[in-house]
């Protein structure tokens, strides 16, 4: 996600230490402590800005979300998103998701949802997908046992992969849905990118994905 540079998003990080976490990695394994509470604690990587956690938020408030994304204009806007909808059980966190094991603990995350994550479609990007192996080796690790991924892309070539990886690495498919919008589903909430693609008419892919 492209996104030219606020001039507000440094001040806005700032301000906004209890949202926009600093100092991420003394935070591993007390994120629970973070949040004051002991509710499960599910991880969107690629955040974007912010209309699935912040929707997230409202419909579960006895799940604690937290944020991740690189673009520090991109998570401002997420951080305003849910600072106006008054949302206590979120946190964000600028930071790259190549680091995962460095921010939590084993076992401490029960779902990440990969949401419309940048598809690198060349052969030589591979290792850059959010579903490639040595990601897929990390979210073992932070997931709980009975924790599960949960993927929405537009994307075929991003689906077909990511289908195919989860497989060679042993998790068992949950659900694969081909297209997610055939059925009206209002506990689904749609991002930004799900927004406007599947305005355009295209099908978005869903598919859960569980490690045992
Ligand atoms: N999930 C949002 C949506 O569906 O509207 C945004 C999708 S956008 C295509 C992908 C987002 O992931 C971008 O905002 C990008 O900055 C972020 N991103 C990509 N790689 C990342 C990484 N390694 N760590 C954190 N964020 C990342």
């Amino acid at each position: 996600m492209r996104q030219r540079h606020k001039p507000w998003a440094d001040d806005f990080l700032k301000e906004n230490t209890q949202l926009i976490v600093p100092d991420v990695k003394t935070k591993k394994g007390k994120w629970k402590e973070m949040f004051g509470n002991d509710n499960p604690i599910h991880v969107e990587i690629g955040t974007g800005k912010g209309r699935f956690i912040a929707g997230m938020a409202e419909q579960h408030p006895d799940i604690n979300f937290i944020g991740i994304e690189l673009g520090k204009s991109i998570i401002a806007i997420a951080g305003s998103k849910v600072k106006n909808a008054g949302r206590y059980n979120v946190l964000l966190l600028h930071v790259d998701a190549a680091d995962l094991s460095e921010l939590f603990a084993e076992n401490e995350i029960s779902v990440i949802y990969l949401n419309f994550s940048d598809p690198w479609p060349k052969k030589r990007h591979a290792k850059r997908r959010l579903t490639f192996h040595t990601f897929l080796e990390q979210y073992e690790r932070i997931l709980h046992p009975e924790g599960e991924i949960v993927l929405k892309t537009d994307n075929q070539g991003l689906f077909e992969y990511s289908l195919v990886s989860f497989c060679q690495f042993g998790l068992e498919l949950t659900e694969v849905n081909l297209d997610l919008h055939s059925v009206e589903d209002p506990e689904n909430i749609m991002t930004e990118y799900e927004e406007r693609f599947s305005a355009k008419g295209q099908p978005i892919y869903r598919c859960r994905a569980q490690f045992s």
